[in-house]
């Protein structure tokens, strides 16, 4: 999953940073309004976490302009304590949620999680397809009942695949769950992890289709 970072504050920007990428999601930080707009018309992102004093345009602007888009990102807005105001602006410009700072950060994750989890139009914290199971909140994987071993980067590819079974993502598609923007990556890496992924939940799980990507087919 890949998250938009939109902080202006250095320490606070890498402090979340890292709270983030420690959990496993492709996240990228921009700095000010105008950079977030222009990552945001770059994307995509699977969610957006959005401070909303910022330089250049604030994150207000930022959050309207992108609904105007008619882009449905999950939105988490970051506020102050004491500003109802901001909250309630930011929840009636198409925020999905708040977060008080100074936040706790896992209060931080599990509202990540609760976001993604309805965006992927999930009630149910477990993903599961097929005798295999993924605990977002605890990073356990599962198969067949018997806990089953995945790096980072194998989750990061398998997750919106397990949550969209039937779903053909390109490779390209993959790319982007995996990596933020400073990441090194090399040509082969969505082969390289769906090779792993295969050996680990059986050949036919992850089915190539030919000149168009990968799908974990339904049945
Ligand atoms: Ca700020």
């Amino acid at each position: 999953m890949r998250i938009l970072l939109i902080e202006d504050d250095p320490m606070i920007g890498k402090a979340v940073l890292d709270v983030l990428r420690s959990d496993h999601y492709a996240c990228d930080w921009v700095r000010d309004g105008v950079a977030a707009e222009a990552a945001l018309v770059a994307g995509p992102y699977d969610l957006v976490l959005l401070d909303l004093g910022l330089p250049k345009a604030d994150g207000l602007t930022v959050l309207r302009s992108l609904r105007a888009r008619r882009d449905t990102v999950p939105v988490l807005i970051a506020t102050a304590r004491d500003a109802v105001g901001d909250r309630v602006a930011g929840l009636d410009a198409g925020a999905d949620d708040y977060i008080v700072k100074p936040y706790d950060t896992d209060e931080l994750l599990a509202r990540v999680r609760a976001l993604l989890r309805r965006s992927a139009g999930r009630g149910e914290p477990v993903i599961s397809h097929k005798g295999v199971e993924l605990h977002p909140a605890t990073r356990e994987a599962r198969l067949h009942g018997e806990p089953l071993s995945l790096s980072p980067r194998e989750w990061a590819l398998l997750e919106p695949m397990l949550q969209r079974p039937g779903a053909v993502f390109s490779r390209a598609q993959l790319e982007q769950k995996l990596y933020g923007w400073k990441d090194e990556v090399s040509s082969n890496a969505v082969e390289v992890y769906v090779h792993g992924l295969r050996k680990k939940l059986g050949a036919d799980f992850i089915r190539t289709v030919r000149g168009l990507g990968y799908v974990v087919p339904r049945e």
